[in-house]
């Protein structure tokens, strides 16, 4: 009953579209081949680089994140070659499967679902690898199934720590445009990322950068095809090649005023917003969790993703609540992923294109879901969010 009005779409990705983007985007299809589109596209690379926090080359592909997985992986390994896979929950696994189904050998130090990368173990795996086997650790700076952010400026010390040559990969597909990432300062030489989380894109584009050191892995790199081959995307000698064919022109123009904005506000002040709506956020499940069952599924503040919250009830509670406010509110909460039981565990989406209305108006709608559905809960949430919002 309540529910009819603007719907929400508060799960970690795709995120919430912004007017501006989609009336960007809501145009006839333009000349393929010369004039506003050539331009536009040239425009971008240098906005993806900036906002990567690098200096060197990126490359678009037509694809989800999925996508940017197989891209970032084909360029630089051979059949055979081995990976180090940190894992932090089920994003790290995917990649890690992908690789495995590519033919790579793929070791894996699973920490579990609560906490961060431990880069003393990764130092430790890779000191074992005396004849540097291991071509590439691949991390997940954020996992969005566990909302884990592990540190990935600590995974280069750690390979710098033992003078190991292994390429540093980094998904940032849930981070870019969210929490802060610096590719070149933190000393990845891979990154990759979609449109559709921080980005605030619908779903389509995904983003591989890669440094000299990369580039140079490529040379030798025998999985690689046609279609994913970086080197072409990343110094077209013909405005086609961007694309391995035709530009998929109304998602570019929706990808340039989405850069556009997030160029106004400045990444710095972005990153700020999304740290305190993310302590808003934090704020009100800490005054539920004093009187019921609600947890963190991170409980170090550190270790939390700021761009969105992954939260447990007891079994069954967290699939009830996401359906009562979905049908009562409007508001459609993300669902337990990778973790189980699966119906006890909820995600909140707090990326892009939102802002303090959005995030206290989630906390409220839940707030009215956990009394409705009598599922105990301290008091106290709504003030405590909104004391995080008043003292910004
Ligand atoms: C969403 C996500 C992916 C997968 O993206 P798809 O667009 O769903 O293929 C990969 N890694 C991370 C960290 C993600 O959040």
């Amino acid at each position: 009953m309540l529910a009819h009005g603007r719907s929400y779409l508060a799960i970690p990705g795709p995120s919430v579209v912004p007017d501006r983007v989609l009336r960007a985007m809501h145009r006839a299809s333009p000349d393929i081949y010369e004039g506003e589109i050539v331009d536009l596209t040239e425009t971008l690379i240098p906005s993806l680089r900036a906002l990567a926090g690098t200096r060197h080359q990126a490359a678009i592909y037509i694809g989800n994140g999925h996508a940017s997985w197989e891209a970032s992986l084909v360029n630089v390994l051979s059949r055979g070659d081995k990976v180090l896979v940190p894992i932090c929950g089920h994003f790290g696994r995917g990649w890690a499967g992908v690789a495995s189904d590519l033919g790579a050998e793929v070791e894996v130090i699973d920490f579990g679902p609560t906490s961060p990368i431990d880069p003393a173990r990764v130092e430790d795996a890779l000191r074992a690898d005396r004849d540097h086997r291991i071509k590439a650790v691949l991390a997940v700076h954020v996992d969005t199934s566990t909302s884990v952010r592990s540190d990935i400026a600590a995974l280069r010390r750690a390979l710098d720590a033992v003078g190991h040559p292994a390429l540093l990969m980094a998904d940032c597909v849930a981070s870019l445009g969210c929490d802060r990432f610096e590719m070149d300062a933190w000393g990845a030489d891979v990154m990759i990322a979609a449109s559709q989380k921080g980005l605030m894109c619908p779903p389509g584009l995904c983003f591989v950068w890669f440094n000299d050191r990369a580039a140079q892995a490529r040379k030798a790199a025998g999985l690689v095809t046609p279609y994913w081959d970086w080197t072409g995307r990343a110094n077209p000698d013909a405005f086609w090649r961007y694309w391995f064919g035709t530009a998929p022109a109304q998602a570019l123009y929706g990808l340039r005023e989405a850069l556009d904005m997030i160029e106004e506000e400045g990444p710095e002040r972005v990153w700020a917003r999304h740290a305190t709506l993310a302590r808003a956020v934090w704020a009100a499940c800490e005054a539920w969790g004093q009187g019921g069952p609600l947890r963190f599924n991170v409980p170090d503040p550190q270790a939390r993703s700021h761009a969105i919250t992954a939260l447990s009830l007891d079994p069954g509670q967290a699939d009830a609540l996401r359906r009562w406010t979905k049908d009562n509110t409007g508001v459609t909460l993300g669902i337990g992923l990778g973790r189980e039981p699966a119906d006890a565990f909820f995600r909140i989406g707090h990326m892009g294109h939102v802002n303090a209305h959005m995030v206290l108006g989630v906390l409220a709608t839940i707030e009215a879901g956990l009394q409705a559905l009598k599922i105990p809960h301290g008091t106290g949430a709504l003030a405590a969010a909104a004391g995080v919002v008043a003292a910004a």
